[in-house]
């Protein structure tokens, strides 16, 4: 990204995707699925983040953004399409019940000329450094928010990728406003309080993301618990929607699950997955943790 900025040519998020996948190798496998070229099928990817011992594993339907604009304009824009591809993005994760969550491309020290650092540091610290690559929960970037606030809450709220795997930066404990409701001893309680490890902090750290952004909205109002069918870790999560318009923690805990599902089974066994799948997402990033 900083290359293409410094010879004043424009890169692309597609582009950028292509050129870091191989940089996860051996431990990220990438699984492209070849589409016919007027498929209308977004670009979106599902990744796995995977504990191949446990079977414990944490997924998310990533889709690719490139920050716009220039000193003091940064904009991220998810409004393609008069909101149609965002809202897919939602209906897809949905589909495969994990959170829907954006890859925004932050570019690097020239496309953030002016921007100063905002980790106590100096540019460029790694904080800055890493954040060229983010992530941050669809929840956080609605339709209603200026593209300007957008990239601002991006900045504020996202999660560097080079974080999540790293075990010296743990989502430490999450203090969500629902946290009272939680029952004493829970496991709910304690995958908020206490250190995780493998898919599971992955997890609590786009939870966490999703936390901040709750607690910056209105009050907690009381809401129903909702109960979950599946192989998910959490089947009874609290069901407040505070301004997500969806209940935030189902949509993100929805993606931790005990096993993997089939068709992650089906590629980790080198089989072909069924065409609902293939059809639906770009391809599938399997990380071994
Ligand atoms: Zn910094």
């Amino acid at each position: 990204m900083e290359e293409m900025d410094l010879a004043g040519l424009t890169w692309s998020e597609e582009t950028v995707t292509e050129i870091s996948l191989p940089a996860g190798l051996p431990y990220v496998k990438p699984v492209v699925f070849n589409r016919p070229q007027e498929s209308a099928v977004g670009a979106d990817w599902l990744w796995w983040w995977l504990d191949l011992s446990s079977g414990v594993c944490f997924g998310m339907l990533v889709q690719a953004k490139r920050v716009k604009g220039g000193a003091g304009k940064w904009t991220v824009d998810v409004s393609h399409g008069g909101g149609v591809q965002r809202e897919s993005l939602m209906a897809v994760a949905d589909l495969f019940e994990v959170p829907a969550v954006y890859c925004v491309y932050m570019g690097g020290p020239s496309l953030r000329e002016g921007m100063g650092c905002t980790h106590g540091g100096v540019v460029p610290c790694q904080g800055c450094t890493r954040m060229a690559i983010t992530l941050m929960p669809a929840l956080s970037l609605p339709l209603s928010r200026t593209k300007l606030q957008l990239f601002d809450l991006t900045v504020a709220e996202g999660v560097p990728l080079e974080d999540l795997g790293d075990t010296a930066r743990p989502a430490g404990v999450v203090k969500d406003v629902n946290f009272r409701q939680l029952a004493e001893g829970s496991e709910l309680r304690a995958f908020l309080t206490e250190e995780q490890r493998g898919p599971s902090e992955i997890a609590k750290q786009i939870f966490r993301s999703v936390s901040i952004r709750r607690a910056n909205q209105k009050s907690a109002a009381v809401a129903e618990r909702l109960q979950i069918v599946g192989e998910q870790v959490f089947l009874d999560l609290p069901g407040d929607r505070g301004h997500f318009g969806v209940p935030y923690f189902p949509h993100v805990l929805r993606g931790l699950r005990m096993n993997p599902p089939n068709y992650v089974r089906d590629l980790l066994a080198g089989m072909s997955v069924p065409s609902e799948v293939s059809e639906a997402v770009a391809g599938v990033v399997l990380i071994a943790m």
